[in-house]
């Protein structure tokens, strides 16, 4: 069904008439050093009508044959359509639930919540979608005969791990730069078992961009961070495969933690092309999440007091501590991409306090969630906006969950024994230390239930 008419190329996302080859190593436009895009031949797309695209992307997932199957490959017409077969590498990334939260909504007056589980996938974060593309096309380069000698990349812990997997699924050298002491236990250790050469500097994620970004200048160095929009390609099919998932009907809102603000460009990029390929008739409204300690997109919004768009300043702050690490940050390499994601959704950005983000994940996980401290940030977003009326009760919300909760234990832990420093466990559950007998439990459960 694959068929060699459909293209790709980097453009630049600001408008210069700059263009590359997908195969070139190239993060920025030559011409006003704005980020790119990949930018896909829409006529020679527009060949198939909405319904054949539909039925081939249905008859792919999950069960299409190597690497159709993944959520990423099974769209690979829109991904990246001129990649040969035997150079991607997959770990069949994507096909992730879409779990329905009753119980979760109608605490919050809400009706119809979605948690779109992007964490669930080979090394626990959405990440996974953007690396795959990403590390198939240095395969592609160095198939080419392109001299790579390593992929790096900057990280707040779950891009190294993904960039540290497919690589050596790959047999490809990486190197991940990370702030030393402000990543999980579990992130840290992915890469180190991994083999990837695993750096830890003494700043802050925003330290290790800055030195990543010159290091890339080295021609062999190639770098993986997400002002790479090759990662974007990946990170779109989320969308659509949410779409998919609610029978190829858009919902009314989707709600996402912002660090970096990749992600939530990548939505806006997916719903777009599917816009332009019929496949939805409207577009959701987004809502972008922040953790109040980082927060440059909310603050610049704030101040311009105005609705998004590519016109609006966002300067740089000095990112705090926050529980949602991996969105500790202060300059956003692709603010300018999600300001007009949100221009184009009708979209805002919400804050979320310390206290707000720990007992919204905790809030969800009595319903049945697990939810890391950054989809915390998501749900506090959400249920700020359904206590203020502007999603209203029977709106379709999907949020977007961008790791699994079991990277975060210590989070998980820490709340519920009452150890985070400056937030209170409203909702903990201590375990309960009991006598090793029957009448021992027996009272454990009466003191909790009550009595049969
Ligand atoms: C990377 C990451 C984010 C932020 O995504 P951006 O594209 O940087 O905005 C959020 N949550 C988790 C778990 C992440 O790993
Ligand atoms: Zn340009």
């Amino acid at each position: 069904m694959t068929s060699p008419t459909f293209t790709a190329r980097f453009r630049c996302a600001e408008g210069c008439d700059f263009q590359a080859p997908l195969t070139e190593v190239v993060y920025r436009c030559g011409r006003c050093g704005g980020l790119l895009e990949v930018d896909h031949d829409l006529d020679a797309l527009r060949r198939r009508s909405p319904e054949e695209w539909k039925a081939l992307f249905e008859s792919r997932f999950r069960t299409g044959p190597w690497p159709l199957g993944s959520g990423v490959w099974g769209k690979k017409e829109w991904v990246y359509p001129e990649l040969a077969t035997e150079n991607v590498v997959s770990m069949y990334e994507g096909g992730s639930p879409l779990l329905r939260l009753d119980r979760y909504a109608a605490q919050i007056g809400l009706e119809d919540v979605w948690l779109k589980e992007c964490g669930v996938t080979h090394t626990g974060s959405f990440k996974d979608l953007g690396m795959t593309v990403l590390v198939s096309a240095v395969k592609e380069m160095r198939a080419r005969g392109k001299k790579i000698r390593a992929v790096a990349c900057a990280s707040t812990g779950d891009t190294s791990a993904a960039l540290a997997a497919y690589c050596a699924a790959a047999g490809i050298p990486s190197v991940v730069l990370l702030p030393r002491g402000k990543v999980s236990t579990a992130q840290l250790v992915q890469p180190i078992a991994n083999g990837a050469l695993v750096l830890e500097l003494d700043t802050d994620f925003d330290g290790c961009m800055k030195v990543v970004q010159e290091l890339s200048l080295t021609p062999d160095i190639y770098l993986a961070n997400s002002m790479n929009s090759l990662r974007i390609e990946g990170q779109k099919t989320l969308s659509i495969e949410l779409v998919q998932q609610l029978g190829w009907k858009a919902p009314d809102w989707i709600v996402i933690p912002g660090g970096n603000l990749g992600n939530a460009s990548a939505v806006g990029k997916g719903f777009a092309l599917m816009k332009a390929l019929g496949l939805v008739d409207r577009l959701p409204r987004l809502v972008v999440a922040q953790a109040e300690n980082a927060n440059p997109l909310y603050r610049a919004l704030t101040a311009a007091g105005r609705a998004p768009g590519p016109e609006v300043e966002v300067a740089p702050v000095r990112a705090s501590r926050t529980l949602a690490s991996a969105i500790q940050i202060g300059a956003p390499v692709s603010a300018r991409r999600a300001l007009r994601a949100l221009a184009a959704m009708d979209g805002l950005v919400e804050q979320a306090s310390e206290q707000e983000l720990s007992d919204a994940a905790a809030r969800a996980d009595r319903a049945g969630a697990f939810a890391c401290p950054h989809t915390g940030v998501a749900l506090a977003a959400l249920e700020k906006l359904a206590a203020r009326g502007t999603i209203r009760r029977g709106d379709r919300v999907v949020v977007i969950s961008t790791a699994h909760g079991l990277k975060f234990s210590e989070f998980k832990v820490g709340y519920h024994e009452g150890t985070l420093t400056g937030v209170a466990g409203n909702l903990a559950n201590r375990s309960v230390r009991v006598a090793p007998t029957l009448g021992g439990v027996e009272d454990a459960i009466a003191a909790r239930f009550g009595r049969g």
